[in-house]
């Protein structure tokens, strides 16, 4: 896989499965804007790792924001080839316990978020008649979660963007994908507790945490030439989990 001269976006890369997606776009040959939200000191660590990147801090639900990423991406390097809508959090509780604020924030940044980018960036996509967006949905997307229920429906959300925009972007040769990833050991999944982690690493038959590099590989397969023809499919990067 060769990205030489493709310009990449990736929203929450400063930190965990984000900074490898950077990482191994970067190692392949592409220019990388990494977006975060704030943690300035993960941020600086990823574009170290990033030869050819630059930093765009600001929250993905504010589509202000989004036209900041997009603007230092074009002054930066010029309009992206490739969007990953990566960034995402949690607020998980038990329905009845779950504020509305709760339930709000994480569809504004998990499902708001995607759509923001992938409408701004699909307009230089559009004239360009080519590009990649890879959307960052989860296993709890398709089969939920006790105490994730903002953060699953924000999931399932994903699905129906990517599905939906699959179809209307196909015909200009842009392909839009989404990868549902398992248990992933970054500092989202950290903050559970070690006994909810063994409990959960049991139900998984390759029987180990998935790295960011598993799912970075993926996202680098899927903005290739050789996955062309995919288009609007998600992807399971979890060892087996939903099977
Ligand atoms: P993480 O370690 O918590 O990192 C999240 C990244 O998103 C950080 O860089 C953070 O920025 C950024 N971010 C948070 N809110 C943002 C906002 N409003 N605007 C822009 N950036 C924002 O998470 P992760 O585990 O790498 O997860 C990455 C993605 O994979 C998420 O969409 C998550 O839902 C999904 N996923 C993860 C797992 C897993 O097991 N880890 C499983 C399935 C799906 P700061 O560093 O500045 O805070």
């Amino acid at each position: 896989m060769d990205f030489t001269n493709k310009i990449a976006i990736v929203t929450g890369g400063g930190r965990g499965i984000g900074r490898a997606i950077c990482q191994k776009l970067s190692s392949l040959g592409a220019k990388v804007v990494i977006n975060y939200a704030g943690n300035d000191a993960e941020a600086e660590k990823t574009r170290a790792l990033c030869p050819d990147s630059v930093l765009v801090k600001g929250d993905v639900s504010d589509s202000e924001c989004c036209k900041e990423i997009l603007r230092v991406c074009e002054e930066s390097f010029g309009s992206p080839d490739i969007l990953v809508n990566n960034a995402g959090i949690t607020r998980d509780n038990l329905i009845m316990r779950m504020s509305e604020e709760d339930f709000d924030r994480v569809i504004a940044v998990n499902l708001k978020g995607a759509f923001n980018l992938t409408k701004l960036v699909a307009r230089t996509m559009l004239r360009q008649k080519s590009g990649r967006i890879v959307n960052m949905t989860s296993v709890v997307g398709i089969c939920g979660n006790a105490g994730q229920a903002n953060y699953a429906a924000s999931k399932a959300g994903v699905i129906g963007l990517t599905k939906s925009t699959a179809k209307e972007l196909a015909p200009r040769g842009i392909t839009v994908n989404a990868i549902a990833p398992g248990f992933i050991d970054t500092d989202m999944t950290a903050a559970l507790s070690d006994e909810l982690k063994q409990e959960m690493q049991k139900n998984i038959p390759l029987a180990r945490l998935g790295s960011g590099e598993d799912v970075a590989n993926t996202v680098a397969f899927l903005c290739s030439d050789m996955a062309a023809y995919i288009t609007g499919q998600v992807i399971h990067v979890d060892g087996g989990m939903l099977t």
